[in-house]
């Protein structure tokens, strides 16, 4: 919720100085969006380095069927959107595999 109300603020602030009509004016069709999918997904999303920070303990769990989509959905969640992630957790994996 946090973000989703800074998201707000920052876009209620850029059109204010956009067009200076009164506060009143709809969401724009990109805002709009925006919202939906900010509320698709968790209230929180995860930086690249707080997903790094997860990482290791994500990818142990996975490593022991635990359903770590369960246990730290937003992780699972980041890891599903960002690229660079999904690579630094694959390489992890065959790092952990590899010590077994
Ligand atoms: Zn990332």
């Amino acid at each position: 919720m946090k973000i989703t109300q800074f998201i707000q603020r920052l876009f209620g602030f850029r059109k204010q100085k956009l067009s200076s009509e009164g506060a009143s004016a709809n969401p724009s069709e990109k805002m709009r969006k925006m919202m939906a999918m900010l509320s698709n997904t968790q209230d929180v999303e995860l930086t690249c380095d707080e997903v790094f920070a997860l990482l290791d303990q994500f990818t142990e769990l996975a490593a022991q069927d635990e359903d770590v989509a369960q246990l730290m959905p937003l992780v699972q969640q980041h890891l599903d959107m960002c690229d660079d992630c999904r690579e630094e957790y694959k390489v992890l994996q065959s790092i952990l595999q590899g010590a077994v």
